[in-house]
């Protein structure tokens, strides 16, 4: 049921990613920018499952079948970890969540703060165990300030969106203790590591283009809630 649901729910994702990925301050997408149409008012042109749009063909489309097989294995293995817990359908709600800000990461490099802020309060409710609190407090604030540290340094690292999602994956995983987190980032930084090395290989990094980190801090923490 996990898998059905984290799958199925990641179908919607392209739709809200796409017409969320806009800069800073700037108000969500009103029409496909491919062909011009105009989204549906309120809820209706917020949910459509499958392609962005179904005039656009690929020009605005995001892997569809990627996010959904992402997302029910995701979803599929939170669920055999942590079994049949009350907390598990918040930690369903969180991975689409989670998803759907790397989608947005990827569109835009972005990771706006109201979907972080989302993402924290779910994520940290299924999560939350009273007694760790305090843990869970430190590795965030440890991480957030790592981060933060790297964000200032001179050159194209990491960027406060980034720091945010840190100090919140941080927070999570401290839940889970030390371990959990330093897993969780170890597992950001290898996978990172490795996207960046194969797009240096293939030589499809493409100039100036940064890569978002989101999606590969996202990826650690479920490697670190769910291995630890
Ligand atoms: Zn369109």
């Amino acid at each position: 049921m996990a898998i059905v649901f984290g799958g199925a729910s990641a179908a919607f994702v392209p739709r809200v990613a796409y017409r969320l990925s806009v800069a800073a301050g700037v108000p969500p997408r009103a029409a496909c920018v491919a062909c011009g149409r105009r989204f549906a008012a309120g809820f209706p042109g917020w949910c459509r499952a499958g392609a962005v749009c179904p005039h656009a063909g690929r020009r605005v489309d995001h892997p569809v079948p990627g996010t959904v097989v992402v997302s029910a294995a995701a979803a599929g293995l939170l669920a055999v970890t942590s079994g049949p817990a009350a907390r598990l359908p918040l930690l369903l709600v969180a991975t689409v969540l989670g998803v759907l800000l790397a989608a947005v990461d990827r569109r835009c490099l972005r990771l706006p703060d109201p979907l972080v802020a989302l993402f924290a309060v779910v994520a940290g409710a299924g999560l939350a165990v009273p007694a760790r609190l305090p843990v869970a407090l430190a590795a965030g604030a440890v991480v957030g300030a790592f981060y933060l540290f790297l964000a200032l340094l001179p050159g194209r690292g990491l960027g406060l969106g980034d720091v945010k999602l840190g100090a919140v994956l941080g927070f999570v995983l401290g839940f889970g203790g030390w371990t959990a987190v330093a897993v969780g980032f170890a597992a950001a930084h290898a996978i990172n590591g490795g996207i960046a090395a194969w797009l240096l290989i293939t030589r499809r990094a493409g100039g100036e283009r940064a890569l978002p980190f989101g999606p590969a801090l996202l990826a650690g923490a479920l490697i670190g809630i769910t291995a630890v």
